[in-house]
């Protein structure tokens, strides 16, 4: 039996892929398993945030169940993200229990996302359950900045747990946001870092999602800016590799590595989009960009059956917006915070 009884992907699985009005397919997912998070990103989240009730985030039994509908509707590529993952009580459990999609085939990769303080205690059970990929969020080597960036961060913890996951055989992915005052002039130095240690690295524009005390408009840094900069001293050559988000690859010759690009202001992505988002409270957007919204929880709550479950999916699908229009400056587009959301 797997945990919580939970039910198996054949028990929604539908000869129908989930298509958009665009015939668009989605096959990923990305699941935010909690709103809190052990740092306080300075782009991400106030100071002093204030987190949701308990009673209004998904229980492990929940997320396991509607993640495991999406796969009977053949979601194949499965994100868990927040938030931080690692500190929400029970995650093991979460990846050991959706593990069992992996060894049916039915989910080809279960992946998550992280800021890495946790990883060093996580990342061998996390290879023995079939995780071969992170992403780990890191926007500077310098531990001063970073622990000011992240409001009091210790990046030393950060660099054991890529040590860690490295050992286990996990291939890793560095995420960095580009920030115009605090780390333009250190984005070459983390490149060459990062390529040096085989991993990629994506530079991510920063998004106007949630109110975080600040205006971000002085930190926005147009990757395009930043990729004009390195070719003028680098050789950047066009990558077709395209994972159907937003990033953008291109191989560097000199250091051998791939950098993505993420640039959601700059450059509109959204024609090959194969992805929709779950909130830690069971909301399903469709697009990160947009407010649309359907409560997937309000509909476990209310007693629905794994099929109430999957009319709900399609029905949200069939509405995924053409696509977005993010602003930087002044109020945020989007309200709600990126670690509701899951980035
Ligand atoms: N805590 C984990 C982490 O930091 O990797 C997972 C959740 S975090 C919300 C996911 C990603 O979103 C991180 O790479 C973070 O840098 C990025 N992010 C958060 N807020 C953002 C914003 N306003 N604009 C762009 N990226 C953002
Ligand atoms: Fe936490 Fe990730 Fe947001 Fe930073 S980016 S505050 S690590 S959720």
């Amino acid at each position: 039996m797997t945990p919580y009884d939970a039910p198996s992907a054949q028990a929604t699985a539908s000869e129908q892929p989930l298509l958009d009005a665009f015939a668009r397919r989605v096959s990923y997912l990305r699941v935010s398993v909690t709103d809190r998070c052990d740092l306080r990103c300075v782009y991400c989240m106030a100071e002093r945030m204030v987190f949701l009730p308990k009673a209004e985030v998904l229980t492990l039994e929940e997320l396991d169940r509607v993640a495991s509908v999406f796969i009977g509707l053949g979601v194949k590529k499965l994100r868990l993200t927040g938030g931080e993952p690692l500190v929400r009580k029970g995650f093991m459990g979460l990846v050991r229990g959706l593990s069992r999609h992996l060894q049916t085939g039915d989910l080809r990769e279960l992946t998550l996302t992280t800021n890495g303080t946790r990883l060093a205690q996580h990342a061998a059970e996390l290879a023995d359950l079939g995780v071969q990929r992170i992403n780990v969020s890191l926007d500077t080597l310098k531990p001063d900045l970073f622990r000011q960036l992240t409001r009091g961060g210790d990046l030393a913890q950060v660099l054991a747990g890529l040590a860690v996951a490295r050992a286990a055989g996990i291939s890793l992915k560095i995420n960095t946001v580009a920030l115009a005052r605090d780390n333009a002039a250190e984005i070459p130095a983390l490149i060459q870092w990062a390529h040096g240690e085989g991993m990629d690295l994506t530079l991510i524009e920063t998004m106007p999602m949630g109110e975080i005390e600040a205006d971000r408009t002085d930190q926005y840094l147009s990757l395009k800016t930043v990729r004009d900069d390195l070719a003028s001293y680098w050789t950047l050559e066009e990558l077709p590799f395209s994972t159907g988000g937003p990033a953008r690859y291109v191989r560097i010759k000199e250091t051998g590595g791939r950098l993505g690009l993420i640039t959601p202001l700059s450059h509109n992505f959204c024609e090959a989009c194969n992805r929709v988002r779950l909130t830690c409270t069971g909301t399903l957007h469709t697009c990160l960009g947009q407010d649309d919204a359907t409560d997937l929880r309000a509909v476990m709550r209310g007693g629905g059956s794994d099929a109430d479950l999957a009319v709900s999916i399609r029905a949200a699908i069939l509405g995924k917006p053409k696509g977005h229009d993010f602003q930087i400056g002044g109020a945020p587009s989007v309200a709600r915070h990126m670690s509701t959301t899951g980035g």
